[in-house]
């Protein structure tokens, strides 16, 4: 029996590799020095895998911002537009160039390449870009560097690898061509890579989660061919073909018949089909059973999963055995033991990276006791875990009978808006807005300055007079800002917020928070996710302190901000003891509290983010209509109890349109803001195919490059837009919030997005 992990967080317990990214990027420290703190990084997390009793480490985890754009980047795959001719030489792509391709280069005006999110989690990865003429060629040592470096100190190496037909499932035509034509030369150059691998380290781990998605008949013509080439490319090294996020099914044959001698696959979030798979799989093939979960922070039910192993081992040779994590561990925070303020019962229901590599090497040791007999150690590692669980289930800290109730009450009149869009509308002409009316999604630059005032204000440092005072002294000069930039909708610009979700976390029954707790979201941002522990409400207002405070300051209408259940969902680590849409529904019904509040103080216009709505997909779209079902439901719950003259947002972050369309529709927002100027307002097409009836305010500029736009290439987005949409149903607004940016870009950008608004305008 063997175990291993299928990546470990690269980003650091003290998200050291942040840090130092964004120190290289604003030109304090050398490119040496990023590599050393890379290099540091990487030991440190070798050994910890090794220290917990891990039988391999995982080579190949790391990345510098992103391990798709890596494999684009091994592959010599990198667009034209960035000059950059490796991919002729097969050379690796020059350090700084890397970034430029992630980042985007304002000094030449090239923008960045697409970014989306990796499956139905929280991680967005760079979109590969692939064009008919794509030379592709093997241009990257760097994993067998890495590999090698990880012998040499002693540990066995597992490296692991993005595979091809995942990677051409998620790179997007740039010609309309198709990618696929692309397979063989994509064979050959991880064929290269795998030769150079061949006898380095017992095995490799090729990544292939689109096989639990939705695969193109291309991707399933080409997997036996893709497969035979990089199997035939090792002789003394395994290909461990990972599967994870679902269960495999339609492409279990293909796995199957891979070739590959092992098979990793999700047990959380696939395991039904374990009997199956137990039955079929042919005997040169291993099997590595992720049973301790990738993507959250709980622990593991030690006996469950002993009964789900010795299920297995008893139709299994147990040499044939691996045991490892659902999926890489980048989902989840790096260490639980330096939270420190965490609260010690709730700290003892959890598991973060270093916790779970231990949980693996636990579950191997307590498997393999000789005659299955369980030492005195194995009994009370059993019995410590098994009483952790029991003060989780029984404790009234998360069950509270009233939440549960109210819950129960929810009737069909509380799910809806009485009257439709159309007439709401005109409800809603007495705000007296312009045709395309100009607005942002909430956030203004987070300065040094706001960021440090919270910090002392929760450090206990700053008074909360100081606090208030410096706190509306921001909101004041946000909105004389917009007044002065001619916006429509003015917004107070969350300078009290650290975090769309953590901010109302903090205020809700049933959440809890740790210190240290980061996950990677892109390239250097990281996200802090609440734990959902308990039974959620809001015993208090939220919001209407500052708003109410902001509304105060101006004449324009001052736009409510929140964030929506979904996205609270989505955006925290979620208790796993009962289901997901009830926990939706109990954050729906405290939202739908502060709404009432806001209108009561005279906020006539909310905004309800849910930029993580169609992150909370299933991987496979056919399971995707009840999820959406429940989710536009939840967020009708915590809308819909507003009156007609009261105008609800809604706003959206990086989302394929196209299969949520109905969803969208269906959740009845009165505006919805989309992030769509990377994609040049393709986005648009799944609104108006669909006859979407509502606003719709898609975003003329990105807002995550520092590139100022200018008024004439937001004015052409504008008309692309009005292309779909009719003007008197278009918004106009940035991609998403402004919190990263600074102020003078994020003026000089707001002051061209409303010039070519004026100007557009003028044209109709
Ligand atoms: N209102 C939020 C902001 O502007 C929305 C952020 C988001 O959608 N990610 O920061
Ligand atoms: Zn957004």
């Amino acid at each position: 029996m063997k175990t291993h992990i299928l990546g470990f967080p690269r980003i650091g317990a003290d998200r050291e590799l942040k840090k130092a990214l964004e120190a290289f990027w604003r030109g304090e420290t050398s490119a040496q020095d990023l590599q050393a703190v890379a290099k540091t990084l990487k030991e440190r997390h070798w050994a910890i895998q090794h220290r917990a009793g891990l039988d391999w480490v995982t080579t190949g985890d790391f990345s510098y911002y992103d391990h798709v754009l890596d494999t684009a980047c091994m592959l010599g795959c990198i667009p034209e537009r960035f000059g950059i001719s490796t991919c002729d030489a097969g050379t690796p792509v020059p350090f700084e160039d890397y970034f430029r391709m992630a980042r985007g280069d304002a000094a030449r005006n090239i923008p960045a390449m697409e970014m989306t999110k990796w499956f139905n989690t929280n991680y967005h990865f760079i979109v590969p870009e692939i064009s008919a003429h794509q030379q592709i060629r093997f241009s990257s040592p760097q994993l067998v560097e890495d590999t090698r470096q990880a012998s040499a100190l002693g540990y066995t190496p597992k490296p692991v690898i993005l595979g091809p037909i995942t990677f051409l499932s998620l790179a997007k035509s740039t010609d309309g061509s198709d990618c696929w034509q692309h397979a063989d030369a994509v064979a050959d150059a991880y064929a290269e890579l795998l030769a150079q691998l061949d006898g380095v380290c017992p095995w490799i781990q090729i990544d292939e989660p689109i096989l639990c998605a939705d695969l193109s008949p291309a991707g399933r013509a080409a997997f036996p061919r893709v497969y035979e080439r990089l199997n035939g490319a090792l002789k003394n090294t395994g290909l461990l073909l990972a599967t994870y996020f679902d269960v495999l099914d339609d492409n279990m044959e293909l796995a199957l018949s891979s070739g590959c001698s092992g098979l990793h696959v999700d047990l959380v979030r696939g395991g039904a089909t374990l009997n199956s798979l137990l039955v079929c799989l042919p005997g040169h093939m291993s099997l590595s059973a992720g049973i301790v979960d990738g993507r959250n922070i709980w622990k593991t039910d030690l006996a469950k999963a002993l009964a789900t192993l010795g299920n297995i081992l008893d139709r299994f040779d147990a040499r044939r055995l691996i045991i490892g994590s659902s999926c890489s561990l980048m989902h989840c925070p790096v260490d639980l033991e330096h939270e420190d303020r965490l609260d010690p019962e709730l700290k003892s229901w959890m598991a973060f990276a270093v916790q779970k590599c231990r949980e693996i090497s636990d579950l191997a040791f307590l498997l393999g006791e000789p005659g299955g007999q369980v030492s005195t150690e194995g009994i009370s590692l059993l019995e410590e875990n098994a009483a952790e669980l029991r003060s989780r289930r029984t404790s009234g800290r998360v069950h509270k009978p009233a939440v549960r109730e109210r819950c129960n009450a929810v009737g069909p009149h509380m799910l809806c808006r009485p009257t439709p869009h159309a007439d709401r509308k005109k409800a809603q002409e007495w705000l007296n807005l312009p045709v395309l009316p100009t607005t942002t999604i909430g956030s203004f630059p987070q300065t040094t300055a706001i960021r440090q005032a919270r910090t002392l204000m929760s450090n206990g440092t700053m008074p909360s007079q100081d606090y208030e005072s410096f706190m509306k002294k921001e909101i004041e000069s946000a909105v004389r800002v917009q007044e002065e930039l001619g916006l429509d909708v003015l917004v107070h610009g969350e300078p009290e917020r650290n975090d769309m979700v953590e901010y109302f976390g903090q205020q809700m029954n049933g959440f809890c928070f740790t210190r240290n707790g980061w996950v990677q979201s892109y390239g250097s941002r990281c996200v802090k996710p609440p734990v959902i522990y308990g039974d959620v409400f809001r015993p208090l207002p939220m919001t209407v302190f500052w708003i109410r405070y902001a509304a105060s300051l101006t004449d324009k209408p001052m736009k409510g901000m929140l964030t929506g259940p979904v996205t609270m969902l989505c955006w925290s680590f979620v208790r796993d003891d009962m289901p997901r849409s009830e926990v939706c529904r109990q954050l729906a019904l405290a939202i739908r509290d502060e709404i009432r509040d806001l209108e009561e103080a005279g906020v006539r216009i909310i905004q309800v983010d849910e930029a993580a709505f169609s992150e909370g997909l299933p991987v496979k779209q056919r399971d995707g209509a009840e999820y959406l079902r429940w989710a536009a439901q939840n967020f009708r719950l915590a809308t819909s109890g507003v009156s007609d003259a009261t105008q609800i947002h809604t706003h959206m972050c990086y989302s394929e349109f196209n299969e949520i369309i109905h969803a969208i529709a269906a959740m009845d927002a009165d505006v919805i803001s989309i992030e769509s100027s990377r994609s040049r307002m393709t986005l648009l097409d799944a609104f108006s195919v669909a006859d979407y009836p509502n606003d719709i305010g898609p975003g003329v500029y990105d807002i995550h490059s520092p590139r100022i736009p200018t008024e004439g290439e937001m004015e052409e987005l504008l008309h692309r837009a009005l292309a779909c949409i009719p003007a008197e149903r278009l918004w106009v607004n940035p991609d998403c919030g402004l919190k990263t940016r600074d102020w003078p870009e994020t003026t000089a950008s707001l002051r061209n997005m409303v010039a070519a608004a004026r100007k557009v305008r003028a044209s109709l």
